[in-house]
């Protein structure tokens, strides 16, 4: 294990002497044995440290963007199939929508954990399904509901 510390664009270096710096070389950031140590690194000198975590540079879980996990691509008869359970209407706002603007919806969103899979699909339309990404259904209906009031509210006052 080598856990660094880094805010996300530097590396935390430590000189023989103590000295703390900085460096976006990640060859040059100080190894620590374990993420305790790298913090008690960033309770003693919290000035210099402010802002930075314990970063495992061995562990390639971490090393994953979490937003780019691929999403499958559905063949036209599976989305046709959907488009047509939900008689062409957006499930998230009830519009008819064209087949060729359709979007397949993840139910439960797969950035919360939601599986891409036919189950967890639902027609919506591009707008909603860009605004409900990482929104749970009850959630989203929240949203949409406050987003609502809020309009109507700057509108009349
Ligand atoms: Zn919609």
């Amino acid at each position: 294990m080598a856990i660094v510390l880094t805010n996300g664009e530097y590396y935390i270096t430590v000189s023989s002497t103590g000295k703390i710096g900085k460096t976006t070389n990640i060859e040059e950031a100080q190894t620590f044995y374990s993420c305790n140590v790298a913090m008690k690194k960033v309770f003693k000198a919290p000035g210099k440290c402010k802002g930075y975590y314990p970063y495992d540079t061995e562990d390639t879980e971490w090393n994953k963007p979490k937003e780019k996990q691929k999403r499958k691509k559905y063949s036209t008869e599976v989305r046709r199939m959907i488009y047509n359970n939900a008689d062409g209407r957006c499930q998230l706002c009830g519009r008819k929508i064209m087949f060729t603007d359709a979007s397949m919806d993840h139910i439960i969103p797969l950035a919360l954990g939601g599986e891409d899979c036919e189950s967890n699909l639902q027609l919506a339309c591009k707008v909603c399904n860009g605004a409900k990404d990482f929104y749970l259904p009850d959630e989203f209906q929240d949203r949409v509901f406050d987003t609502f009031c809020f309009q109507m509210e700057k509108k009349h006052g």
